[in-house]
């Protein structure tokens, strides 16, 4: 088992940079000086891909769908042990759990199970976030990592294009501090240098992190933003962003990479190439419910009329792959 943790830890923790293994290190940075997301291609061809991430999400641009409601599975327990880490590139949590949590419903066909979040920030409270939304950057953007349970492997997850799929949780500034995130906040002190690790005594769950509303989200095909950047993602960036102090998001600058203070580790957005955005309006139960009080005459009629709204969202969830 905790072979097998190691190795999720590490194919998945491409997504946004991984802890130091040897001569599997990753090579890439931020800034000039080091590999810069402009010239990672150079090293890593598949960061030229024509379907990558993030990108600048246009409101007025997207398709409004009605997408069944996304499920959440064993969000409300608390992991048995929580590693956070300073991979140089990142703060990745690892959590551990008896039972997976898992998500499925919306867009997606099968079920997806949970392996790790990390964040992006950037210099200022100004900028930070990797999607942006109407070219409007969020200081701060968490990514929750899921691998699809149809693949044994969450290698070959890695080689995919349903094999993963990214939560994106924007953040904006507020007065208060986010007392959610006061674990995490304060330990960032204990792993300020690149490779450092260490326990939250407490931990938190799943639900806690998510927004108050998880039914708003643009959804879209992309890649992992940091090397080797594979088209494999399922995006979902939820609307509503989560509420964070500036202080809080100031300690996640304090951190040093490398190549020194790891003050911003965001990817400039990339070309959408004409692949479509969506936007689900949410309320799908509620739009269930006039259908069910309609009362078609027989029990069998109800069924049906529901089979057949259920078809049409899984066509629209299809045509999303
Ligand atoms: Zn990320």
């Amino acid at each position: 088992m905790l072979v097998k943790l190691a190795a999720v830890f590490w194919t998945v923790g491409l997504t946004c940079g991984s802890p130091s293994h040897g001569e599997n290190e990753q090579s890439f940075g931020y800034d000039s000086g080091e590999l810069d997301p402009l010239h990672w291609a150079t090293e890593y061809k598949t960061c030229s891909g024509k379907y990558q991430s993030p990108i600048d999400i246009e409101e007025n641009l997207v398709t409004k769908v009605n997408l069944p409601l996304l499920r959440f599975h064993n969000i409300d327990t608390l992991p048995t042990s929580t590693i956070i880490t300073n991979n140089g590139h990142t703060v990745v949590l690892q959590l551990n759990y008896t039972a997976p949590v898992m998500i499925s419903g919306g867009p997606l066909t099968p079920a997806y199970k949970f392996n790790q979040l990390h964040f992006h920030w950037g210099v200022n409270d100004s900028l930070g976030s990797e999607d942006l939304i109407n070219n409007h950057s969020y200081p701060m953007e968490l990514h929750m990592v899921f691998s699809n349970t149809d693949y044994d492997d969450d290698k070959i997850a890695l080689t995919k294009n349903d094999g993963l799929v990214v939560l994106a949780m924007f953040f904006e500034i507020t007065k208060e501090d986010n007392l959610v995130y006061s674990e995490i906040v304060d330990s960032l002190a204990q792993i300020n240098m690149p490779d450092q690790s260490t326990h939250l005594p407490v931990g938190f769950t799943i639900r806690s992190m998510l927004p108050v509303s998880t039914e708003h989200y643009f959804t879209y095909k992309g890649s992992l933003t940091t090397p080797p950047c594979l088209e494999v993602v399922q995006w979902i960036d939820f609307k509503h962003p989560i509420k964070l102090s500036h202080n809080q998001v100031q300690a996640f600058r304090m951190l040093r990479s490398k190549h020194g203070q790891l003050t911003h580790n965001s990817r400039p957005v990339q070309e959408l190439s004409g692949r479509p955005v969506w936007y689900n309006v949410g309320g799908f139960a509620s739009l269930n419910t006039p259908i069910i009080e309609r009362s078609c005459a027989s029990p069998f009629g109800l069924v049906m009329s529901d089979i057949i709204l259920l078809l049409g969202c899984k066509l629209v969830a299809l045509m999303l792959f």
